[in-house]
């Protein structure tokens, strides 16, 4: 399998060579060359394996510069019960007839993007051992991200983090969940100022090319690749647990910001996985409901970012949204390089008309956004009702999946935080505290490790120096 951008770099990649990168040199985001047929007899086959033998089946359509061995080795020892609580990795939870959550919650860090970090940093391992390179990853987070990629990160061989995060500022929970890892190659770097700060040194040092080769600045953002690919194992889980054979179709409900969940549902769809709807949901940042609803693509500036109850989805742009547009679009690279360069960077957005809008409706997707009001209601309803906590996120999806059911048509809500994360916005809807996993009670009385450094750039740049090797 090569892999190319969606703006037209078309030199053959594979996916070793693109794992440790970000966007490709043209601008654009890597894609495979074509998305590989899974057909009936293999659904079949696939349907009796555990969750780390699919993993390595998907895993294996896409990679073919890992062999196999090692390959079906890393799936094994990522996705554990050890890890993510169960056996079934992503078990579904019942609501209502043909109404499921599917949990993706149930790794280190208590969020979906576990799922994909944890395989990310044995990927990393493993490919940096082989070329016997070594990695500094540099990010900046106000909370899931971060601490998801520090739990992946820890203990690696080759790989460091230097996280920034804006001092004081995250939740009491978030705070104590990275600042009490004590990994060696694990660096909290807690910012005097706010979240854009951090973003913004991220940036600064991202453009000092010379500092950047010379250590070795890598970041682990949400366009990487391997992320999405990871992302595609849990839907065909999903699809399996719902259905009792591969005539039945099943729908999709995704709590959306960056697009990067929901492009791992559009990728498994165009693998033939039957997905009958892909449907997202957005909270007050509403710029992809917009879209799905209007094809007008108007990113929004930071007084137009709200900050929301469901904070991981306050987006004002949505980083891999250009990989499902390259598809709608056919593949024109062309027209893609013209919508997403240009027009993005002057116009602040695009609108798609008549034929190529209308073709949206072909890929399955349908939209609906959320509010506060809705979600602290959801919530209520859920624990009330069914006897289910769910998280700010999970009930954007929950609020919009319920706009959208087609009789007979299984509809799996995605979990992808659990409540134990969001405690104010659970107290509000059910006056009482979340529950928490037992493994993080007193979480918050551990032992702390961070540097506390102000908003300036060299100073960060200095301590990376005097900490990367
Ligand atoms: C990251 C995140 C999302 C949004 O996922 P995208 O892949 O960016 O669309 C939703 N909910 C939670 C809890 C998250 O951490």
């Amino acid at each position: 399998m090569k892999y190319l951008s969606t703006r037209g770099d078309g030199t053959p990649r594979g996916f070793c060579d693109i794992l440790l990168e970000g966007l490709a040199p043209d601008g654009g985001l890597y894609l495979p060359t074509h998305y590989p047929q899974v057909d009936e007899a293999t659904l079949s086959r696939w349907r009796g394996l555990s969750y780390a033998d699919l993993a390595y089946e998907i895993l294996a359509l896409y990679i073919d510069d890992i062999p196999a061995a090692d390959l079906r080795r890393l799936a094994h020892a990522t996705y554990t019960q050890a890890t993510f609580g169960t056996e079934a990795i992503t078990p579904l939870v019942r609501l209502e007839e043909d109404l499921y959550l599917q949990a993706l919650s149930n790794g280190p860090t208590l969020a979906f993007k576990d799922m994909a970090m944890q395989l990310l940093g044995r990927l990393f391992e493993y490919e940096l051992g082989r070329r016997g390179e070594e990695l500094n990853i540099l990010g900046a987070t106000s909370g899931d991200t971060g601490s998801a990629a520090e739990y992946a990160m820890r203990g690696k061989q080759g790989v460091r983090v230097f996280m920034l995060s804006p001092h004081g500022r995250m939740s009491s929970f978030q705070q104590a969940q990275m600042f009490s890892l004590q990994d060696a190659n694990i660096h909290n770097l807690a910012i005097e100022g706010v979240f854009d700060d951090c973003q913004d040194i991220v940036k600064a040092l991202g453009n000092d090319l010379e500092f950047k080769r010379r250590h070795r600045i890598g970041t682990v953002n949400s366009i990487n690749w391997a992320r999405l690919l990871a992302q595609v194992v849990y839907y065909f889980a999903g699809y399996f647990q719902a259905t009792r054979g591969n005539a039945e179709r099943v729908s999709f409900a995704v709590p959306s910001g960056n697009f990067g969940n929901i492009c791992a549902g559009h990728v498994a769809r165009m693998m033939g996985l039957p997905i009958e709807q892909l449907v997202l949901a957005t909270n007050e940042n509403d710029v992809l409901d917009e879209f799905f609803r209007t094809g007008r693509y108007r990113v929004r500036g930071s007084a137009q970012t709200f900050e929301t109850s469901s904070p991981s989805m306050d987006i004002s742009k949505a980083s891999n949204f250009e990989r499902f547009v390259f598809d709608l679009l056919q593949r024109d690279a062309v027209r893609t390089a013209g919508l997403f360069g240009p027009l993005l960077a002057h116009e602040g957005g695009f609108t798609l008309e008549g034929a190529e809008f209308a073709r949206v409706a072909g890929y399955g997707f349908v939209s609906g956004r959320s509010t506060h009001a809705d979600r602290v209601a959801t919530i209520r309803d859920a624990w009330r009702r069914l006897g289910v906590m769910i998280d700010p996120h999970t009930a954007d999806g929950l609020k919009v999946a319920r706009e959208h059911r087609r009789k007979g048509v299984p509809m799996l809500v995605l979990e992808t935080a659990l409540p134990a994360k969001f405690a104010d916005t659970l107290r509000e809807a059910l006056g009482r505290e979340p529950e928490r996993p037992a493994a993080l009670q007193g979480l918050e009385e551990l032992p702390r490790r961070f540097s506390v450094l102000p908003a300036d750039a060299q100073r960060v740049k200095r301590y990376i120096e005097t900490h990367c090797s």
